[in-house]
């Protein structure tokens, strides 16, 4: 893209739903929110669209001024048509045709990316990833989702488009139950919400634990601030669990390494929330699982856009669409 052209984000999760005006250098004109919480779609997308257009008026221009719109938004979804199927926290929302309601409403060109794929669309053109040709965003929140750029393209994959689910790779045979089903998912052993779960069935009964004292005696109350803090504390049980994470993920970005040799890996969340708690030992435990090289030539960074991500997801998305039509091969055509 030479000029600055203006875009639209639509950023769709789970609790809060944003929009997002800015343009392709990376400025933000304005942002809108509301809670997502038990909505209706029938609701939510003529609200959404009618703000849009509120936004982009308040901005003295018109929607014609809008080069595109990205949607990002989470899986399950069929990517391609831009359906949301069965979003997770969204019970109303089921098989919602959010990309064809849009394209009509606001009668602009527009795509649907997944949040993953949009978050390191966001890092790499606006954030840490910045002048990267290969990166690999990974969000390390509740879940882990990923996010890959290879050799200057996002890369989708297949039938599904369901590349770069980093976090459902298999990192222990037999291991712990994942909630996609699966059983020994990496996100089983470092996704913030089976990190909780795992410390409330082991210290079930055992309220005078460090970690339960922390939490009130609440097991609800139980999750990675806690941990963080009986870490800092010196805790025996949670340094051990800890270590264990450390190496679960160095286990899998160790493989993403030997497996894309990125510039960088890009950590969402805990990573840039703890600091170098989070990210010392797992670059302690990286020359257990790549070789020297391509470990050499990766950094593990924090997000660069930190709480910011989410205004620039869906802009990111619309932004890698017109350069992805502009360019639909990948490839330099003068080769
Ligand atoms: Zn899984």
């Amino acid at each position: 893209m030479q000029k600055d052209s203006v875009l639209l984000g639509f950023d769709v999760g789970g609790t809060k739903l944003g929009i997002g005006l800015g343009t392709s250098s990376g400025r933000i004109l304005s942002g809108w929110r509301m809670p997502n919480v038990n909505t209706r779609p029938e609701e939510v997308l003529p609200r959404i669209a009618a703000e849009a257009e509120r936004m982009v008026k308040e901005q003295k221009l018109e929607m014609s001024d809008v080069a595109a719109f990205g949607i990002s938004a989470p899986f399950p979804a069929d990517a391609r048509r831009g359906i949301m199927l069965e979003p997770p926290n969204n019970p109303l929302w089921r098989n919602v045709p959010i990309l064809e309601y849009l394209s009509d409403a606001l009668r602009i060109p527009g795509t649907f990316e997944n949040d993953a794929n949009s978050a390191a669309l966001a890092e790499w053109y606006f954030g840490a990833g910045r002048g990267c040709e290969n990166m690999i965003y990974l969000t390390m929140s509740t879940g882990i989702g990923g996010g890959i750029i290879s050799s200057g393209r996002l890369v989708r994959g297949g039938a599904a488009l369901s590349a770069g689910e980093v976090g459902h790779i298999c990192v222990q045979v037999g291991g712990r139950k994942c909630s996609c089903g699966q059983e020994g998912c990496y996100e089983a052993y470092a996704g913030g919400r089976a990190v909780a779960l795992r410390m409330r069935e082991e210290l079930s009964g055992k309220p005078e634990s460090l970690i339960m004292r922390l939490a009130g005696g609440d097991p609800e109350k139980v999750d990675m601030i806690v941990l963080e803090k009986a870490v800092r504390a010196g805790d025996p049980y949670a340094l051990a669990l800890w270590d264990e994470i450390a190496l679960r993920n160095a286990q899998a970005m160790g493989t993403l390494i030997n497996l894309l040799n990125p510039e960088k890996i890009i950590l969402g969340t805990m990573a840039w929330a703890i600091g170098e708690l989070y990210t010392d030992p797992i670059r302690k435990y990286l020359p257990r699982f790549c070789w020297k090289e391509p470990r050499e030539a990766c950094d593990i960074v924090g997000s660069g856009l930190r709480r910011e991500i989410s205004s620039f997801a869906g802009i990111a998305a619309a932004l890698n669409y017109l350069n992805e039509r502009e360019n639909p091969s990948g490839r330099d055509e003068n080769v």
